[in-house]
């Protein structure tokens, strides 16, 4: 065995990416066959030239990233195509002599996905309304001229306005229209897997993978807080990639300049290039992408309805979508139409919720205070008393649980409060929860009171 043998590497890695697709709809193990291997390179071989096309660009980035974590070398894949392969259980398609190889369709579009992206998260379905026009916008023109146009482009805004969405539309175009190695991954799995590279001593394979991309996707960033290794080794990356001229792309659920735990220096450099918010969507807008789910699915919903639920459900869009599958769910179990009865009906709790209603964090307060025996000024002000603290605890998570208001708002309204303080506060009450079987009913209990009290008022 030379020095250079990665053939045991390969099989792991042919190994990982099968696992990681579930049974592919061919078997990727009898189709490619290592060949030989030198310290940069791995080489193996194909039948067929068409073959080889859609595994470069179904597989090649994931097996290279995959190489990288197991050796901590860059290793490219070459492919050469071999006709006579033994062992080749798929039938050629096509003999095509290896020069004459064209695209598999059209010049630009790739087939196959992205591993990591969402195949139905592309720009043709994205809904452009004057609450994500810049938004929209800004990640077309990073998709048309990534690294130039605008680096880092951060988007921000609250839980299901559609960042993610707006985030793996610029991975797919990507993906389709150039062969730009792409990586998207949560901040949350960055984390774990920056953990786990360093208490497997293989950070220098994590290094590689990130710094050595074209173009890097890291979404809710805002996980990042308090993460002080993570936020040392995305610093890292962070350059070296912002002077290779590479792309990248960060959401976050609030501005940057909100995230505290976060040291000024990666603050800074999330700030650099262009940060764009996200807003619920309005009235319009909500009809319009309700229209856009249901074209795509192939249904026919009356105009009644869609205008029903568009006024109803104005929180954000997986709302305005879970109400919509909720629809589509019981008209297929019953076998009915669905008519405006049958949405004014079968959506009634989704429409009374909170979270619809935009119940205010006044009356969580006031009702926490009330049934305790204390003031709202109590609730707000800084006492630590157990008696108040527990009370202030209560409505932090409350509110949480049924408001949109994010943690930032919720401290500020109960005595300019830090966010930590909200989260610190959540902690605690879920850990309550988890220890105290009681616990659950009676937050349940207040929930019920509140949404009582604002149904009155
Ligand atoms: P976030 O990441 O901000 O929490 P997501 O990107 O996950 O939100 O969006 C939630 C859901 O709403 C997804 O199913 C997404 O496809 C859909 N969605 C969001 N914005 C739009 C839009 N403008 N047009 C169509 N669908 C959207
Ligand atoms: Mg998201």
């Amino acid at each position: 065995m030379d020095e250079w043998d990665y053939e045991l590497v390969w099989n792991e890695t042919m190994e990982h990416i099968r696992g990681a697709l579930g049974e592919p709809g061919f078997s990727l193990g009898s189709t490619i066959k290592y060949v030989r291997s030198t310290e940069h390179e791995i080489i193996v071989s194909v039948p067929t030239s068409l073959q080889r096309d859609m595994i470069k660009k179904r597989y090649q980035s994931a097996m290279e990233n995959k190489l990288h974590l197991l050796t901590d070398k860059n290793i490219s894949i070459i492919f050469e195509i071999n006709p006579n392969q033994a062992g080749t259980e798929d039938p050629a398609p096509s003999a095509a002599p290896e020069t004459s190889a064209p695209a598999p369709i059209g010049p630009h579009k790739k087939e196959g996905n992205h591993l990591h992206l969402r195949e139905n998260y592309t720009f043709d379905k994205y809904v452009i309304g004057e609450n994500n026009n810049f938004a929209a916008n800004a990640a077309m023109a990073v998709s048309r001229n990534p690294g130039n146009a605008y680096n880092p482009l951060l988007i921000y805004g609250g839980v299901g306005l559609g960042k993610t969405h707006l985030m793996q539309a610029i991975g797919n175009y990507l993906f389709a229209h150039s062969d730009n190695k792409i990586i998207y991954i949560t901040a949350e799995s960055f984390t774990n897997e920056f953990i786990q590279s360093v208490q497997e001593n293989k950070m220098p394979a994590f290094k590689n993978k990130y710094r050595y991309t074209d173009i890097l996707l890291v979404d809710d960033i805002h996980f990042l807080e308090n993460k002080l290794g993570t936020q040392e080794e995305l610093f890292h990356t962070f350059n070296a990639l912002y002077n290779a001229k590479k792309q990248m792309v960060f959401t976050c659920d609030r501005p940057v300049s909100e995230l505290k735990n976060l040291p000024a220096r990666l603050r800074t450099r999330f700030e650099m290039g262009l940060n764009v918010d996200l807003q619920p969507p309005n009235y319009e807008t909500r009809c319009a992408i309700l229209k856009k789910k249901i074209e795509i699915k192939n249904i026919s919903i009356p105009d009644e309805v869609i205008a029903l639920v568009s006024k109803n459900v104005s929180s954000n869009i997986r709302d305005l979508e879970a109400a919509l599958i909720k629809l589509i769910a019981y008209s297929e179990l019953v076998g009915k139409p669905i008519t405006l009865e049958i949405a004014q009906q079968q959506l009634k709790d989704v429409f009374a919720s909170p979270r619809q209603s935009n119940m205010s964090l006044d009356t969580i307060l006031r009702v926490v205070a009330e049934n305790y025996s204390l003031t709202i000024n109590d609730l707000k002000g800084r006492k630590k008393t157990q008696n108040i603290v527990f009370p202030r605890q209560l409505s932090m998570y409350i509110a949480r649980q049924i408001t949109e208001y994010s943690t930032t708002e919720i401290g500020q309204f109960i005595g300019g409060r830090d966010h930590t303080t909200v989260m610190y506060s959540c902690n605690m009450i879920e850990e309550r929860i988890r220890s105290d079987p009681t616990m659950d009913s009676i937050i349940q209990n207040f929930i019920r009171l509140i949404k009582e009290y604002s149904a009155k008022s």
